[in-house]
């Protein structure tokens, strides 16, 4: 799968790092403009909030998807997505503070984007290098290990 120019950047911030998470769009708020953003609900409403705000009175319309709410299913969602290929990079702002009740979900969506090699940003400085990384602006191939031996391997019938 080709990561091309315009990617889609899934944003995700537990509740302790909503604020974390809004000044860094707040700051990159000009580059993220050029890419299609996927984010959990509440935390896309904080995103697109932050941008209205950035963008003024500038007109036409910016890319943003609202999943559900990551409690609600959201993380799940957004694993679906990252396993059909429809996620470039992920920016999670986790709270390694605080027990999530949706843990689980969670810990599905780290591991998805593991699998597929997604970049993936679990903190702000992260996500820093990330968006500012030559390769962000251009064009470019993960490797994503080859799973044939898994999927065509032999089982034991009885
Ligand atoms: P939220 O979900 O954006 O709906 O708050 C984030 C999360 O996964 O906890």
């Amino acid at each position: 799968m080709e990561l091309l120019k315009k990617k889609r950047i899934a944003l995700v911030a537990h509740d302790n790092m909503k604020r974390d998470l809004a000044e860094w769009v707040d700051w990159n708020w000009e580059i993220l403009l050029k890419h299609h953003l996927i984010c959990t609900g509440t935390t896309g409403k904080m995103v697109a909030a932050t941008l209205m705000e950035k963008r003024g009175n500038e007109s036409g319309r910016f890319d943003i998807t609202l999943l559900k709410s990551g409690p609600l299913g959201g993380d799940q969602q957004l694993g679906s997505l990252i396993a059909e290929g429809s996620i470039d990079m992920v920016i999670f702002f986790w709270d390694p503070m605080m027990a999530q009740p949706h843990d689980v979900d969670v810990k599905a969506l780290l591991r998805l984007a593991s699998v597929y090699n997604v970049p993936l940003a679990l903190n702000r400085s992260t996500a820093d290098f990330l968006i500012s990384s030559p390769l962000f602006e251009g064009e470019y191939m993960p490797v994503v290990k080859d799973y044939r031996g898994y999927i065509e391997r032999t089982l034991e019938h009885k």
